[in-house]
């Protein structure tokens, strides 16, 4: 390939990325017009991913889980008016450089024994875009030394296809954390901006997770009042029940957190929260 051919192609793909970007779907405002996540899926893997490349924008150690190692990606399929991470979610061509499997593996692996932890993660995105990257590093982290591979998701993607969380299960160090946004599809759509049939996704990717026999739990925003009612997080635990009463022992409940982009992303889509004092 000449030097030549190489611009060519440098430029093509940069004409592409403006052709998909011009309409990406970025934070949500008042009036904005649900998305297919499985679509939104696809488009943000046409910027964040190149083969089994994926973008990261950094590796690092946090206290979380007792210490652990985390890889931080571009890019999801859902667009929560609480989320926290940075605006590589938003503006996915704006951010990260491309590593292969072996490369994320590789720097997971250098901060993990930096830091002298011994479990490992994806976070600041959706890790399970890019399938083929996701599962190389799996297939990495399975034959180290290391301990656990902490897959934190929003279940899209797994419970757009069964297979998928067959293939995930078939790890035997890699835990799932499913997390649920919404307990009915009309309070998804207006916290997630996906369409309300789409609200049926987490908790068919709960039952597929379950039937492939995977290491797994659900977390969901239900802790905070600000922005679940008290009859919206019993619809949510109700439907988790009739899947396995297990799962509602078990269910980890959160909060909103005031980190700066989630109170920016709050800010556009018109939804106004109070704080306590120190928040
Ligand atoms: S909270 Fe999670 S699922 Fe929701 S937009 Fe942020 S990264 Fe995606």
């Amino acid at each position: 390939m000449t030097m030549s051919h190489e611009r060519r192609e440098t430029r093509d793909e940069r004409r592409i990325m403006t052709g998909v970007c011009q309409t990406y779907q970025r934070y949500l405002e008042p009036g904005f017009s649900p998305f297919d996540p499985v679509e939104l899926a696809g488009r943000t893997e046409e910027i964040v991913c190149r083969g089994e490349r994926r973008k990261y924008t950094k590796f690092y150690c946090t206290g979380v889980y007792g210490g652990i190692a985390t890889g931080y990606t571009c890019g999801c399929c859902l667009r929560c008016i609480f989320c926290w991470v940075n605006w590589s979610r938003d503006f996915p061509e704006k951010y990260g450089v491309l590593r292969s499997p072996a490369e994320a593996f590789s720097r997971l692996s250098r901060v993990a024994r930096k830091a002298g932890v011994k479990q490992l993660r994806i976070s600041g995105a959706e890790p399970t875009l890019g399938k083929s990257h996701l599962l190389g590093l799996l297939e990495k982290v399975e034959s180290s030394p290391f301990r656990l591979f902490i897959l934190e998701t929003n279940g899209i993607l797994i419970g757009a296809e069964a297979d998928y969380a067959r293939q995930i299960a078939r790890f035997k160090k890699v835990h799932t954390r499913i997390c649920l946004k919404a307990g009915t599809a009309e309070a998804f759509t207006k916290k997630t901006g996906a369409l309300p049939e789409s609200f049926e996704l987490p908790f068919q990717g709960i039952v597929n997770l379950l039937e492939a026999g995977a290491s797994f739990h659900v977390a969901a925003m239900t802790a905070d009042a600000r922005i679940v009612t008290q009859q919206e997080r019993q619809m949510l635990l109700d439907r988790l029940a009739s899947i396995d009463s297990a799962l509602v022992s078990n269910l980890e409940e959160e909060v909103v957190d005031p980190y700066h982009t989630t109170l920016e992303r709050l800010r556009y889509a018109g939804v106004k929260l109070t704080w306590g004092q120190g928040q």
